[in-house]
């Protein structure tokens, strides 16, 4: 019998009561108990009270060095303090509602205090005092989230009476050339280290393994995938005539960038080889995806299929399809584009001739993956800024065709710790270089009160005949306070500019026609400032525009002022981003200045990942990111990429799937349900 499985009644002192409790706490077997960690730690460990910050909370050693003074107010309610000469401060300790310590303290007593530091009077309030030196198994103190009756006490003395009669059984599941290879601890000495830590270094030795053992895990999974739909040849293999493309390359208006010619090369072998492609393809803001997009698709037309790119506004594909029809202009191929707003009899046609196969390459929103469109021959299978698509969405797209390829394209420039967690079970492109002889985008962060200023300086460039977008608050609860905002700052620079200037607005509540006039004047100069809201976000194309002006910037995420920042400096004159904002806070202020420091994507969407954490980073919850119990993906990336590159190594190696030591590891895959195939898809 499995020991671990048990009820946890099997520990001693466990009645049915306490297994009640324990229930509510989502805890039902002894192994659950032993894997209840605690949810964090309380820093016990000395210090040199000149190193404590105000409000810190600190552990000293000293010797009572006045006789205590107990003092009532009220019934129940009493404070007691003593001073204490710890090294050579005097401090005095102040602990409330416990007058019975009284007794226990007696002047050249050595105690040990811990609480918050009030640096202004030089005074500990107290939360925990102990009668006697410090003591190293002290230094860190576990700290457990309980409900309902059951008390932290409790639960501790339980769980130090599982870990003495069961922890033998815990079962090692790294093999030991790993566990050496990092100087990991075994399973079971990291279960009693993560509740009865000896000291802080051996509890960060529990937290490494199982930090390592977590990602590990996950890694082998995401690797399974990938060796598993590699080495299943359910896919295309596309053929198409390389002299062909390469003499469409040759019509396009710029040569391709180093770095486009290599994720181009990478996807088309993906492309001609009989696995199913599962590329992300990554790029700054500007860097030429689309042109990529280009090619590839033409090489699904060229080997005989069809090829769809899917985008998440009605501007985008509009902006999307007319820009490829350009670039095809010259070609036999047949692009459409696809939204809500194309209806009736040309919608129906449309669907036709995507069914039988007339049109080659569409383009469209959401709208692609409604039940009524069919494609003859559908082989490759583009999203762009994917991660606003959720995983259902994607899926119906691709099963619109046989096991096409699918490649999904985004701007945001995920951190590379990000991306191979979360989509760790795909290969990834990057186009880490931009078009030569773009400059750099001018970026200011000026108070609110220097808005007439801003606005002088944009009349200035619109008689130079470039133009502005100005982007309005952000309300994220709201889209009506969004509207609104819109509207307000619009009227505000009609009146500001009385006539001068032509002020367009665009803003979610408008109908698709009303926002395809503004943006069609606003790309023919017709309108020179464009107020709105971040409808524009992604992909909007207007290299004239030179001013990008944003108030209250420190509402936006920094991977999103960096997209709106993208939307300027297309074209080779010189562009400014004007970032109108006055944060209270510190980390509000670090973000602006990390935005007017850096123009690298990748640095700033590090940045914003450490200071809003990967949830909010692809906002809502549709990331679809894992979620780890004790590893964390920032702060502990270097594991995470060390166990990728360790899971990729394994997954290909003959004796992970032969030997011994490795089973532990195989049969978390088999549990997965990775092996069997289910989860290829
Ligand atoms: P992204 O989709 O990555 O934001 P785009 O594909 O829209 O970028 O490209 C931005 C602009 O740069 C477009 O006007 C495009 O024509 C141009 N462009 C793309 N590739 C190159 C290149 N290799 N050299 C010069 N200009 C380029
Ligand atoms: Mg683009």
């Amino acid at each position: 019998m499995n020991q671990l499985l048990q009820p946890v009644t099997a520990v001693k002192g466990v009645g049915e009561q306490t297994e009640r409790l324990l229930h509510d706490m989502g805890i039902h077997t002894v192994s659950d108990l032993l894997y209840y960690f605690p949810n964090r730690y309380e820093d016990n460990r000395l210090k040199d009270l000149a190193e404590v910050k105000h409000k810190e909370r600190v552990t000293v050693e000293g010797k009572v060095y006045s006789e205590p003074l107990l003092t009532y107010y009220g019934k129940k309610r009493s404070r007691l303090s003593f001073r204490m000469l710890v090294g050579r401060y005097v401090v005095t300790a102040v602990c409330f509602n416990r007058p019975y310590y009284k007794q226990k303290l007696a002047i050249n007593q050595v105690v040990t205090v811990s609480g918050i530091w009030d640096r202004n009077r030089q005074t500990v309030n107290v939360q925990q005092i102990h009668f006697g030196p410090h003591k190293q198994n002290q230094e860190v103190e576990p700290v457990y989230s309980v409900r309902g009756k059951l008390t932290v006490s409790e639960l501790k003395r339980i769980i130090r009476t599982a870990i003495q009669s069961y922890s033998s059984f815990i079962p090692e599941n790294l093999p030991e050339m790993l566990r050496k290879r990092y100087k990991l601890p075994m399973k079971e000495e990291a279960v009693r280290a993560m509740h009865l830590p000896k000291n802080a270094d051996e509890l960060k030795q529990a937290r490494r393994r199982f930090v390592y053992e977590e990602f590990l895990l996950f890694q082998l999974k995401m690797q399974a995938i990938k060796h598993f739909r590699r080495s299943s040849s359910r896919g295309i293999s596309h053929h198409f005539d390389r002299k062909e493309l390469q003499s469409f390359i040759d019509t396009l208006p710029f040569s391709l960038t180093n770095a486009q010619k290599r994720v181009v090369s990478e996807i088309l072998s993906d492309m001609s080889s009989p696995y199913r492609m599962n590329r992300l393809l990554q790029g700054d803001v500007g860097s030429g995806k689309t042109a990529v997009a280009a090619i590839v698709m033409y090489a699904a037309v060229l080997s005989g299929y069809q090829a769809a790119l899917m985008v998440p506004t009605e501007i985008l594909a509009e902006q999307h399809a007319k820009s490829l029809s350009n670039l095809f202009s010259h070609t036999s191929v047949r692009i459409a584009l696809l939204t809500s707003s194309i209806k009736g009899k040309k919608r129906k046609e449309l669907l036709l001739q995507l069914k039988s196969g007339d049109i080659n390459m569409i383009i469209g929103t959401h709208s692609l993956i409604q039940e009524e469109v069919n494609f003859c021959r559908l082989g490759l299978v583009i999203t762009d800024e994917q991660h606003r698509f959720g995983v259902n969405q994607r899926r119906i797209l691709r099963e619109k065709g046989e096991f096409p390829d699918v490649l999904f394209m985004t701007a945001t420039p995920i951190p590379r710790t990000l991306a191979i967690t979360a989509f760790g079970e795909m290969d990834v492109s990057i186009i880490d270089e931009m078009p030569s002889g773009r400059k750099k985008v001018k970026t200011y962060w000026v108070r609110p009160e220097m808005l007439t200023r801003i606005l002088i300086f944009i009349e200035k460039e619109v008689k130079k005949g470039h133009q502005a977008y100005v982007i309005c608050p952000l309300i994220e609860e709201s889209e009506n306070l969004d509207v609104e905002n819109a509207v307000t700052v619009h009227s505000q620079l009609t009146q500001f500019y009385q006539g001068r200037i032509q002020i367009g607005l665009l803003h979610g509540r408008m109908s698709q026609e009303e926002k395809n006039q503004v943006m069609m004047d606003f790309s023919e100069n017709k309108v020179q400032v464009l107020v709105s809201t971040t409808v524009v976000e992604v992909g909007v194309n207007v290299p004239n525009a030179t001013v990008m002006l944003v108030y209250d910037a420190e509402r936006f995420g920094l991977a999103q002022l960096h997209q709106l920042r993208g939307r300027v400096g297309r074209g080779n004159l010189q562009s400014y981003c004007i970032l109108l904002s006055d944060p209270k806070s510190e980390i509000g202020k670090e973000r602006m200045r990390i935005m007017t420091e850096t123009d690298d994507g990748f640095r700033l969407a590090e940045k914003d990942l450490e200071l809003r954490g990967p949830g909010d980073f692809f906002g809502k919850k549709q990331s679809g990111i894992p979620e780890f119990k004790i590893a964390d993906m920032i702060h502990d990336y270097r594991a995470l990429e060390t166990a990728r590159s360790d899971a990729a190594q394994l997954i290909q190696s003959d004796a992970f799937w032969k030997d011994e030591q490795f089973a532990p590891l195989r049969d978390d895959l088999e549990a997965s349900g990775v092996l069997s195939g289910e989860k290829l898809d």
